[in-house]
């Protein structure tokens, strides 16, 4: 079976609707696919129309990724299998959402004294309906002709030390955690080598997710080394996390892909093994897909 538990659609700064999504998903063959768009749900309930409407060959998740604070850095994390209709997770998420927009207002009022006037409007406008991230404004940003590419607005305007930045506004990790699962969901470090940390700091990051509650970190991501790998693989089971696989799929580009260049290691539990319940495995494919590995 193959699985990818990462992914984004326009109901945050994904170019796909959920629409276009699951059938996208469903035609790279994508068994289960996880729909964890930054700190909402809100792409949920269209994706589940379309599938049950096109019958597509797919099996959902209900995710998210939340935001949260640790150690001053900005910190991912990724809830899988959760109760859409869950108050406290709810509460969490209407939370989310306003410290969201002030701190996209925050964003474009730092751009604005940069003589980069109204770029928050712009990025609302891109979003649409969806939640504003800094994936927008580096949109805005290269439209205006601020950097030539997203990476360069993130090194030039978005990242730390830099005009548009704005300190992390998200609560801590435990709290994110908890509201994760008190919706029943499985709390996911997201892509731990991606935060610009030393080596040292990222191992400090995941042991510090495991005392708060983690269950499970994403070893295998999209455009990885080996090496890269590996090294995931290793601290995961040093901290007894299971295992995650996840493209973070946003759109569609020569190395990303739904579903596509994930290896999963032979070392360590599969997080839809481990907590089978959050993905509604049957007992005849937990037996398939353990006798697999
Ligand atoms: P936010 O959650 O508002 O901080 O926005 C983070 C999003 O920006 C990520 O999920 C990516 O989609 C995007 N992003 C972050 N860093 C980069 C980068 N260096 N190049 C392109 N996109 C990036
Ligand atoms: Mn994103
Ligand atoms: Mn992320
Ligand atoms: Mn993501």
């Amino acid at each position: 079976m193959r699985f990818d538990l990462h992914s984004h659609s326009t109901a945050s700064d994904g170019h796909l609707s959920p629409s276009d999504l699951v059938r996208r998903a469903a035609q790279m063959q994508v068994d289960v696919l996880a729909l964890t768009d930054h700190d909402t749900l809100a792409g949920l309930e269209e994706a589940r129309a379309t599938m049950a409407n096109e019958n597509l060959p797919l099996r959902l998740i209900a995710g998210c990724e939340l935001s949260t604070t640790w150690q001053n850095h900005e910190i991912h994390i990724v809830g899988l299998g959760v109760n859409t209709d869950e108050p406290t997770l709810r509460a969490f998420l209407t939370a989310q959402s306003a410290r969201r927009r002030a701190r996209a207002e925050e964003i474009g009022a730092r751009l604005s004294k940069h003589n980069l006037p109204d770029t928050y409007p712009r990025a609302q406008a891109l979003a649409g309906e969806g939640a504003v991230t800094r994936a927008h404004f580096a949109r805005v940003l290269v439209e205006l002709g601020a950097a030539p590419s997203l990476a360069q607005v993130f090194k030039k305007y978005l990242s730390r030390g830099n005009p548009g930045y704005v300190p992390p506004v998200w609560p801590e990790m435990d709290c994110t955690i908890a509201a994760i699962q008190a919706a029943g969901g499985v709390a996911v470090l997201a892509h731990a080598s991606r935060y610009d940390l030393s080596t040292k700091w990222v191992k400090r990051l995941i042991g510090a997710f495991k005392a708060a509650g983690g269950q499970a970190m994403e070893v295998s991501l999209s455009q990885q080394t080996p090496v890269e790998r590996a090294n995931l693989g290793q601290w995961a089971s040093e901290h007894d996390l299971a295992i995650s696989v996840g493209s973070d799929f946003h759109f569609i580009a020569q190395w990303t892909e739904l579903g596509r260049h994930l290896w999963l290691p032979k070392q360590g539990e599969p997080v839809w093994l481990r907590y089978p319940q959050a993905f509604a495995l049957s007992a005849s494919e937990i037996t398939a897909l353990t006798a697999s590995r």
